[in-house]
């Protein structure tokens, strides 16, 4: 489990924490070629307008919202910040803008990451707007009308010893950010997204880019690396959406699909089947045999000797051993087997609520404590002669489960 847990973190992380730090690495060391002064303006408003697009497109409204606040970065440093600073005066303003947007940022980051997407698309990005509007104007109003009190707010050293003087962030702007990048983090290795990680791998990427207001290409092309990194998170989800299976998390039909025409001259495919789970829905309710349905396939993915298990349909799982013959596979299905015979489903008291209210007030008394398990059945065939291709093997395999079922289910089978 923890295996698969990180190679879905590695799967998700590795390609967009990649980008940035190769983009920031290139960057940071000069290797870029002289690039026209016209193209690095244009890039981050090309890059902001494909991952906007590709964001309204399939409703991602957070990821439409992170496009708007990374642009809307890129506007404040380029017109307000950075001609401010390259003529210092005597006006406070500029290091009060840029200690607001410093601390503002994370914040909103963290906010818009949290709220998940809702309601109607425009409804959804119209309140979003509102609030974050909302915060950043009345920060604004307040500096505009206290700067004194506001500057001396923020701009305070507040613990001289956790303070990093050259990083260039006021302190309370420096721990804002690292403590929403701390919380993003930690849910973000806890259920990885692609999203979550793009939104991540975005605010860090301007906590790193905003201190270098005065690196030629840090600004702009560190922004478009940022924005080209969210349209590729829309991308990967939307993918992971068509080929993962939204209830168990295993990959579904269209990627075993996928998988069945890469398979080589040998292989084997085991057919499994929930036993009784009509009755068990039945009597203990839909939500119980959906949460019976996801440790079921938690055990299926553990399965050893390389075979990696699909969401075939309904309560109905296949697994797909490449490179071995039934006689090795049979051991390590009897494992799994087992596992999902011992394994206990505490009853708790909302998923034992299939009726009225009443129904389930009734249900909750009686399933106190209780403990609930199933059992699966298999039935498992190989490439041969008579079993050519995939389809024909997964044919041979559903007669096997059948078998299996007559016989007295909570077994495996293997076809003739
Ligand atoms: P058998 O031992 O012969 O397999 O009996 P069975 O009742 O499991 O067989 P059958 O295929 O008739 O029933 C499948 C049931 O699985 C029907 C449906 O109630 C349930 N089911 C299918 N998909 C889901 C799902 O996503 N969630 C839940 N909770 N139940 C599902
Ligand atoms: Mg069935
Ligand atoms: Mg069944």
């Amino acid at each position: 489990m923890i295996q698969s847990h990180l190679k879905t973190l590695i799967f998700i992380l590795l390609p967009p924490v990649l980008l940035a730090l190769g983009m920031g690495a290139a960057i940071q060391g000069s290797w870029l070629p002289e690039l026209p002064q016209g193209l690095v303006e244009a890039l981050p408003w090309l890059m902001g307008g494909l991952a906007g697009v590709l964001a309204f497109l399939y409703g991602r409204t957070r990821t439409l919202i992170c496009v708007a606040l990374v642009l809307l970065v890129y506007l404040g440093i380029m017109l307000h910040i950075r001609p401010m600073a390259m003529a210092p005066g005597t006006d406070p303003l500029p290091e009060l803008g840029y200690a607001l947007m410093t601390m503002l940022i994370p914040v909103v980051f963290m906010a818009n990451a949290f709220w998940s997407e809702r309601y109607h698309l425009v409804m959804d990005l119209l309140l979003r707007l509102a609030a974050f509007g909302g915060l950043a104007g009345i920060a604004v109003f307040l500096a505009m009308n206290d700067p004194e009190n506001m500057a001396d707010l923020l701009l305070t050293i507040y613990v001289p010893a956790l303070h990093w003087d050259a990083y260039g962030m006021p302190q309370l702007s420096f721990w804002s950010l690292v403590l929403c990048l701390g919380i993003m983090g930690f849910f973000l290795l806890r259920r990885p997204s692609p999203q979550w990680a793009g939104q991540w791998i975005t605010l860090a990427g301007i906590g790193w880019m905003l201190p270098q207001l005065f690196h030629t290409y840090a600004v702009p092309v560190f922004t478009a690396t940022l924005l080209l990194i969210l349209a590729i998170a829309v991308i990967h989800e939307s993918f992971q959406m068509a080929f993962r299976d939204d209830l168990t998390g295993l990959p579904g039909r269209r990627a075993l699909n996928e998988r069945l025409q890469r398979l080589g001259r040998r292989y084997t495919i085991a057919m499994t089947d929930v036993d009784h789970f009509k009755k068990f829905n039945d009597t203990h309710g839909h939500d119980l045999g959906d949460q019976v349905l996801r440790v079921v396939a938690a055990q299926l993915r553990k399965v050893s000797g390389g075979g990696r298990a699909y969401r075939y349909g309904g309560e109905e799982f296949t697994i797909i051993f490449p490179g071995k013959t039934v006689e090795q596979c049979i051991p390590h299905l009897e494992d799994v087997r087992e596992a999902i015979e011992a394994y206990e489903i505490a009853v708790r008291d909302e998923s034992s609520r299939p009726g009225s209210k009443r129904e389930g007030r009734a249900r909750r008394g009686q399933g106190k404590g209780k403990k609930v398990s199933v059992t699966i059945s298999m039935g498992v065939a190989e490439r041969s002669q008579d079993h050519p291709d995939p389809e024909t093997v997964i044919k041979a395999a559903d007669q096997a489960l059948y078998a299996a079922k007559q016989a007295g289910r909570n077994q495996v089978c293997a076809a003739e």
